[in-house]
């Protein structure tokens, strides 16, 4: 049995899974984003309640949407500001006595991915996230690729889109990282939403545009060709240094089938090695990845 959080700015989900990663027991509470004993109170009454129902204590797995930095395992990023600075797993692990291990979602999604969804039986999986923004993990060999400070597999961010920003008539946009010209902005929910306003002048959700994409609107066809273009660049670099076996694709932009089909089809014509058989692929944990992937951590990972 295993324990798994999903922490996120606004909400934690709590899950039991069994031995075969079945999910026998889930709950879902209000983030206390800013107040430490809070968070601890929440976090130990969910632990301690699943422990008198189970008897037993199970290990932890976590999955934090922001960084963990891997020399001493501090909060780096600060969408939870209580946890700012505080080595999460190490003080859980201490007040729950039992290992508790600790990843970011975008990670979580690809172990989940990897070892039990669209990547089963791959060697190589590069799971991405298209949410609000742009995120990615890799796993090797059914292991998580670490790194030296903690991003891995953030593919979104250090890019140069100068040039087919202007070649698409779009103003630059600075990314929340400080760059000028990353992905970020412009690759996933959000991207699409500001390509639409820029080259349209009408503000619409991102599954309106689709919407409106699958129904032939031309103004929507246009946005969804430059959101394809854009995204399929910095993808294709990603495919041509990893040759991943998969790719499957998390957040809320998953469940466009007909768009991933697209930017599949996109990237594969843009790489340099030949992929027969899709290659960029829903994936079957788009929308709790997370949670399931904080199940496999520790053992797995
Ligand atoms: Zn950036």
């Amino acid at each position: 049995m295993k324990y798994a959080f999903d922490i996120g700015g606004s909400k934690i989900e709590f899950g039991v899974f069994a031995g075969d990663h079945s999910l026998i027991a889930q709950h879902k509470i209000a983030t206390p984003a800013t107040d430490l004993d809070a968070f601890i109170a929440a976090l130990s009454g969910l632990v301690g309640a699943a422990d008198r129902e189970s008897g037993l204590r199970p290990d932890i797995g976590i999955s934090f949407a922001g960084g963990i930095d891997p020399m001493d395992g501090a909060v780096i990023t600060a969408n939870v500001p209580a946890l700012k600075g505080w080595p999460i797993a190490a003080e859980l692990s201490r007040l729950f006595d039992r290992k508790v291990a600790i990843a970011n979602d975008a990670d979580c999604f690809a172990l989940a991915e990897a070892h039990l969804g669209a990547g089963q039986g791959c060697r190589t999986v590069f799971g991405i996230i298209l949410g609000t923004g742009v995120g990615g993990g890799i796993v090797v060999d059914g292991r998580l690729l670490g790194g030296r400070s903690g991003i891995c597999g953030e593919w979104g961010h250090g890019n140069d889109m100068s040039g087919a920003l202007a070649r698409h008539g779009l103003a630059a946009h600075p990314c929340g990282c400080g760059g000028a010209s990353c992905l970020d902005p412009w690759g996933a929910a959000r991207g699409l939403e500001r390509i639409h306003a820029q080259c349209h002048g009408v503000p619409l959700p991102s599954h309106d545009i689709t919407a409106n994409w699958r129904a032939g609107d031309p103004a929507a066809t246009r946005s969804m060709d430059i959101f394809i273009d854009l995204l399929a660049g910095p993808l294709a670099g990603m495919v041509n240094v990893l040759d991943p076996d998969c790719v499957p694709v998390g957040g809320g932009l998953a469940s466009e089938t007909a768009l991933i089909d697209r930017i599949d089809q996109e990237v594969r014509r843009r790489v340099l090695g030949r992929y027969d058989v899709p290659l960029v692929v829903p994936g079957v944990f788009y929308r709790d990845g997370g949670l399931r992937g904080a199940g496999l951590l520790g053992d797995r990972a």
